[in-house]
């Protein structure tokens, strides 16, 4: 079986949860504050807080600003669902945007269209608190026009960057640029320790916040113990800080051999099929490496990812068009062309394996039968 994606865990990973574990200090300590200082290092950002995971991360980042109930948060149509449940169990609206057809993040077109409508009218105005932007595969948005358009109506932008901790543009890390950035340390991302999340800012404010709310509202600045506000429970545990310090440092050869990898997909697969678009290797972490098929139709993308399986490539697809979903269709009442690049890129991008470990005989295997499957689908 050549597996989609498998976590980078070795003798140190192993040896440095064992030690927390005989340490008998087992949440929220000294490792916690050091896996902190790791990610500061890594992207740049002034503050940081581990979380218990990125959806941890993602709730807290509205919570700090005050989202609540008839509030309405702006979110791109096509991510994991966590981005956009977490607007809706804060009580708020979400309103969907449109992907960029190419590199899959929130287009910034429609975005600015969009959003002039809702500040023309005073009263959506009011409620619109923050747009959440979402690197799709660790592939960082193109900030520059989205940290404009948000300026200019000086909302928050807050980037969901769960799969891109390690990637970089115009010297900036992903997650670095907005008010608040989010990271995911689950077993599909690049770096791991089963779970995990953490969650950067540049302000030292919101930072106290953040780091009440994970934490049932301590102050995370007095002297003896002070409740600031309704908290939740969003710590990390200490042996997965002293995995993730351990995953961090070796997170750039991570990424140096899957840009190595996915550059070798890109000639193999040139012609047969349409990777992401990806505009310099340092943009992306390649989370995962995806590819749109060449012929629009769900019936196809089943049938190809099914004859890879049935062949030993395992496969699944890229990830979801969060509107078409059971609730978010019924609730809001969405239609098929309601948000047309991301019905496309949904019914015809497929994951293929990757994984550190892949060798350039399995890329091949890959390949062929990916020829073949396109063939038998048709
Ligand atoms: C994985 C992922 C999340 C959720 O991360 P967890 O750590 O599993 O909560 C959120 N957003 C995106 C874009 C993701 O890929």
């Amino acid at each position: 079986m050549i597996r989609l994606a498998k976590p980078n865990i070795d003798e140190r990973d192993c040896a440095a949860a064992v030690e927390v574990l005989k340490s008998g200090y087992l949440v929220q300590g000294p490792r916690v504050a050091a896996f902190e200082d790791s990610l500061l290092a890594m992207t740049r950002a002034p503050h940081a807080a581990a979380v218990s995971n990125c959806t941890a991360a993602l709730h807290i980042s509205l919570a700090a600003i005050g989202v609540g109930p008839g509030d309405i948060v702006i979110c791109p149509a096509y991510s994991w669902l966590s981005t956009a449940n977490v607007i809706e169990l804060c009580g708020a609206h979400v309103e969907f945007i449109d992907i960029d057809p190419h590199h899959f993040s929130i287009d910034s077109n429609h975005l600015e269209k969009r959003l002039k409508s809702l500040m023309s009218v005073g009263e959506s105005a009011r409620r619109v608190k923050a747009i959440f932007v979402v690197h799709p595969f660790g592939y960082l948005a193109d900030m520059k026009p989205l940290l404009e358009i948000a300026g200019r109506y000086d909302l928050p932008l807050i980037e969901d960057a769960a799969c891109a901790l390690g990637a970089e543009r115009d010297g900036i890390a992903a997650g670095g640029a907005g008010v608040m950035g989010c990271y995911s340390f689950h077993p599909r991302k690049i770096a791991t320790m089963g779970e995990g999340g953490a969650i950067v800012s540049r302000t030292p404010e919101l930072m106290r916040v953040l780091k009440a709310l994970r934490n049932h509202g301590l102050d995370p600045e007095a002297d003896s113990p002070d409740f600031i506000l309704p908290g939740f429970n969003y710590r990390l545990t200490e042996m997965q800080a002293a995995i993730g310090v351990e995953q961090l440092k070796k997170l750039p050869e991570m990424l140096a051999t899957r840009r190595k990898l996915a550059a070798r997909y890109n000639e193999l697969l040139s012609g047969i099929v349409e990777p992401q678009h990806v505009d310099s290797p340092s943009f992306t972490t390649w989370q995962t490496y995806t590819v749109k098929l060449p012929v629009d139709s769900v019936d196809q993308r089943d049938r190809v990812m099914a004859y890879l399986r049935e062949r030993e490539v395992q496969t699944t697809i890229g990830t979801y068009h969060m509107p078409m979903t059971s609730y978010f269709r019924s609730r809001y009442g969405f239609n098929t062309g309601d948000f047309p690049n991301t019905d496309d890129v949904f019914a015809r991008t497929i994951a293929l394996p990757l994984h550190e470990e892949l060798t350039e005989h399995e890329l091949s295997i890959v390949k062929d039968t990916l020829i073949e499957a396109l063939k038998a689908a048709n």
